[in-house]
């Protein structure tokens, strides 16, 4: 049941976003997370304040030495930063990753609108990388940067996710958190259809990282070998439960309980 997965991603140094937010949620679902930093960014819960990539060279250094000693059975891919991090990125899948899943969230922007991905990084994701990934999970705004297409309800949702797979997805997750309304509708498409996952909004400005977590969550389940479908729903309630038990802390956009699961002594 372990399960490990090389989380591919940028820092968060308030702990909510980013490879923190990776890391806790792999463990809090029994898995093992080893990292390759892509970025460090500056930021806590009020804001973005910037961010350097890190060299390609040692982005890959990073997965070379994960993957030649620790290994993976699955590879979570967030923000990447520039595009020479998301060639670095497309190399070491090419090397490393073609017989375990991938999961990629399509790190754009934050949900403040800061920018987390330079010029360059957008096309590199959709020509070299959704067709590399077992599983896409972009909220609307990246499925339509993805797609080109107007994403802004369950249809085009779908639509937005239909053209994913032939792109060559494996399947995409895509989030309806931001949009508004007391249910939230999570679209799951595959080859063989599509599946909604639906949560009860919680009101709360605790959603930091909820896009990281959420993908993480996936990862270390299919690093577990759960079928997608329930990779999915237990990730679903995991983020849910994650959202409900936030512990408050800082002005903006409060970090998410990822403990929720661990019993202390
Ligand atoms: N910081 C990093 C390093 C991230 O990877 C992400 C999102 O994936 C964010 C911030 C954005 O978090 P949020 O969507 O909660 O703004």
């Amino acid at each position: 049941m372990k399960g490990r997965v090389l989380v591919i991603a940028g820092s968060d140094p308030s702990g909510g976003a980013g490879v923190q937010a990776d890391v806790k949620t792999v463990t809090a679902l029994g898995g093992y997370a080893a990292t390759a930093i892509t970025a460090l960014t500056v930021q806590n819960t009020k804001g973005v304040a910037g961010f350097d990539p890190v060299s390609p060279a040692l982005i890959r250094a990073q997965i070379d030495a994960v993957m030649d000693d620790v290994g993976a059975d699955a590879v979570k891919i967030g923000m990447i930063g520039d595009d020479n991090a998301a060639q670095a990125v497309v190399e070491a899948l090419d090397a490393w990753a073609r017989a375990i899943p991938v999961v990629i969230d399509p790190v754009l922007a934050a949900t403040g609108g800061e920018a987390l991905a330079r010029d360059g990084v957008a096309q590199t994701l959709r020509a070299h990388l959704v067709p590399r990934a077992t599983l896409m999970t972009p909220n609307i705004d990246e499925a339509a940067a993805l797609t080109g297409l107007e994403v802004c309800d369950r249809e085009t949702m779908i639509a937005a996710g239909r053209a994913m797979v032939n792109a060559g997805a494996g399947a995409v997750l895509a989030t309806g958190g931001h949009l508004p309304g007391s249910t939230i509708e999570d679209i799951l498409v595959t080859d063989g259809g599509v599946d909604v996952f639906e949560t009860d909004r919680i009101e709360t400005t605790s959603t930091h990282g909820t896009g990281c977590t959420l993908a993480s969550a996936c990862a270390v389940g299919l690093a577990q070998g759960l079928p997608l479908a329930q990779a999915v729903e237990r990730a679903v309630g995991y983020v849910q439960e994650a959202i409900r038990t936030a512990p408050g802390y800082g002005a903006g956009r409060g970090p998410l309980n990822h403990a929720h699961t661990v019993r202390t002594a």
